[in-house]
């Protein structure tokens, strides 16, 4: 795999693992190939699953609040999850399932390059900190594999939980300056003066 289209390409008629057989499509990820912050989060729920997008149902209407909150739209980040198919009945994924579909993870990974991985939730937490409670990781970044990961909960806790909800929008303040102090692995000439617009552009 070579491009994100080729991995998406793969993803779409992969049957590496049973959750392939209950799928209606499969949802590789989306956006810039060359995006600075990269979300990932668990897996597909019914909305993603029919649409073959992330994050488009509720928990999706909460992740696009956190990332207008600051200063950034949707089309400005890589979204990605860690399987690409849908559980049944929204389960947790399981580990099986997970190494299964790390090869796709691991290569648009590789691809993006992505000055600061978000990860959301604790299966996704999980590629970076095995084993590790999320309540003593989020909004805590560790500098892992070369990159920046930041750790915060799933957007689907702010659904149920108001307190939740604050911490989440609390921890995403933070992601501008992960981003701006980053040291520049990426295509920008200008880190400081491009970064900074990058922030600005969003409503
Ligand atoms: N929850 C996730 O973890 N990922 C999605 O794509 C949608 C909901």
């Amino acid at each position: 795999m070579k491009t994100l289209e080729e991995v998406a390409q793969r993803v779409s008629v992969c049957t590496d693992c049973p959750l392939s057989e209950n799928r209606n499509k499969a949802v590789a990820g989306e956006g810039p190939k060359d995006a600075d912050i990269m979300f990932i989060g668990e897996g597909p729920g019914f909305h993603e699953d029919r649409e073959g997008r992330p994050f488009v149902g509720p928990s999706g209407r909460i992740l696009g609040e956190l990332i207008h909150s600051i200063g950034l739209k949707r089309v400005d980040v890589f979204i990605s999850n860690v399987v690409k198919c849908r559980p049944p009945n929204n389960r947790d994924p399981l580990p099986v399932e997970i190494a299964a579909c790390r090869k796709f993870l691991d290569k648009q990974l590789e691809l993006i390059q992505p000055k600061v991985v978000v990860t959301l939730g604790r299966h996704s937490m999980g590629r970076f900190l095995p084993n590790e409670p999320i309540g003593r990781n989020r909004g805590k970044v560790r500098s892992i594999e070369g990159v920046q990961v930041y750790p915060v909960y799933h957007p689907a806790a702010a659904l149920r939980n108001q307190n939740l909800k604050r911490v989440l929008e609390e921890d995403f303040k933070v992601i501008p300056s992960l981003v701006l102090r980053s040291s520049g692995r990426n295509h920008l000439g200008d880190e400081t003066g491009e970064q900074l617009s990058l922030f600005q552009q969003g409503s």
